[in-house]
């Protein structure tokens, strides 16, 4: 499509953006994912190629060699993410494309591709955070430490968004979302 917009979510993991994504990927049919590649483990219920592209250290080394990413990030200690130029491209030609990305990534992909749209998905608190965090039940004691801690500097990059959502109550942030992204996309 000629008009096919990028549209980057970031937020503090447990902020809930990852529930926006797959709704709004189950509402528009004209906005297709861009699956990243990572070298962490992929959780038990993450499909390969579907959620990311799970791919060795070495793998993960020669693509950045081979200047394959748009943008790539160390997002936590040892586990590398990036998003495959490639696949942007090729997926731009059909659609809107939506990118679930770290806060640092997001504006590396707004700096390539200053068109881009920024959106950022806030918790009500960290509090709150750290309390969805333990419910997902997903993460280890350490991880979870670990992902408080990183919110609190995510928190900071809000200001380079060009639109915040306070996720505190998801329909009705939800709504809010969508109504932005019809804006956006049409
Ligand atoms: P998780 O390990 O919980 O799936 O993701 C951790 C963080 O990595 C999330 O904030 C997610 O948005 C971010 N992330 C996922 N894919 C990419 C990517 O390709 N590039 C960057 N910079 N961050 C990513």
């Amino acid at each position: 499509m000629d008009n096919s917009k990028l549209i980057v979510f970031s937020a503090p993991s447990g902020a809930g953006k990852t529930s926006f994504v797959k709704r709004l990927l189950k509402e528009f049919k004209n906005i297709s994912f861009s699956v990243s590649y990572t070298t962490r483990d992929r959780r038990f219920e993450e499909i390969d190629g579907k959620d990311y592209n799970f791919v060795s250290s070495e793998v993960f080394n020669e693509m950045i060699e081979n200047d394959e990413f748009v943008e790539f990030q160390e997002v936590y200690k040892g586990f590398l993410y990036g998003t495959s130029k490639n696949g942007i491209i090729e997926s731009l030609k059909k659609f809107n494309v939506i990118l679930d990305i770290d806060v640092k990534g997001a504006l590396k992909v707004k700096e390539e591709n200053p068109e881009a749209i920024l959106i950022f998905i806030k918790p009500p608190s960290l509090k709150e955070l750290e309390k969805r965090l333990r419910n997902r039940g997903t993460e280890t004691e350490e991880s979870i430490l670990i992902r408080i801690t990183r919110a609190k500097e995510e928190m900071t990059f809000e200001r380079f968004f060009d639109y915040t959502f306070i996720n505190d109550d998801f329909e009705k942030t939800y709504q809010e979302i969508k109504f932005k992204i019809l804006e956006t996309i049409t």
